[in-house]
């Protein structure tokens, strides 16, 4: 049996109660074969990235110990949003739920479906904000600190929702 390795998943919501979603998205990741849910951070409320004309995002991440590959965990969280009721029709536009693998262990891929870390962590603080809350210490497979990533990238206006 090979070893788990550690991984981070990025949720996002705006439509739909997002609140909700991220519940329920964070059920299925409960329930994922294979896989364990260690920890999952604080909500945040951030302004969209791309069209400015949707309602705000909640945002978090979760940290699971998986035996999954990376394609195979690519899959299951594709399947989650189908379950969902995920429907793409505009790059960056609103949806019921978005789960992107941020980090892999400390493997970088890139695949014609899949590049991790991915492509625009370093670019997004309410990627970045959530992972730090996980684990402070958090670096990408080429040694870059996500806190300094996090002081250097654009400001969406994060708000920290209460824990409830
Ligand atoms: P962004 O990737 O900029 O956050 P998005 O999340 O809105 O945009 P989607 O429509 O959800 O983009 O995903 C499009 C495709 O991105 C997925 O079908 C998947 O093949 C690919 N992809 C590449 N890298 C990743 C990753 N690290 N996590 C999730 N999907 C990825
Ligand atoms: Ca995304
Ligand atoms: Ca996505």
């Amino acid at each position: 049996m090979t070893t788990p390795s550690t991984a981070f998943i990025g949720l996002g919501s705006n439509l739909g109660n997002p609140l909700q979603q991220l519940h329920q998205a964070l059920e299925a990741l409960h329930q994922l074969a294979h896989t364990t849910l260690t920890d999952t951070s604080p909500i945040y409320r951030s302004a969209p990235v791309g069209p400015q004309d949707q309602p705000k995002f909640l945002n978090m991440a979760a940290r699971l110990d998986t035996r999954l590959t990376p394609l195979e965990l690519l899959d299951r969280l594709l399947e989650i949003e189908d379950l969902q009721g995920r429907v793409r029709h505009q790059t960056w536009g609103p949806r019921v739920i978005d789960l992107d693998i941020l980090l892999f262990g400390e493997e970088s891929v890139d695949h014609e479906r899949l590049q991790i870390p991915h492509a625009e962590l370093p670019n997004r603080d309410f990627v970045l904000r959530p992972l730090l809350d996980l684990e402070p210490e958090l670096r990408l497979p080429d040694g870059r600190r996500l806190d300094l990533l996090l002081a250097a990238c654009p400001c969406n206006n994060l708000e920290r929702l209460e824990d409830a």
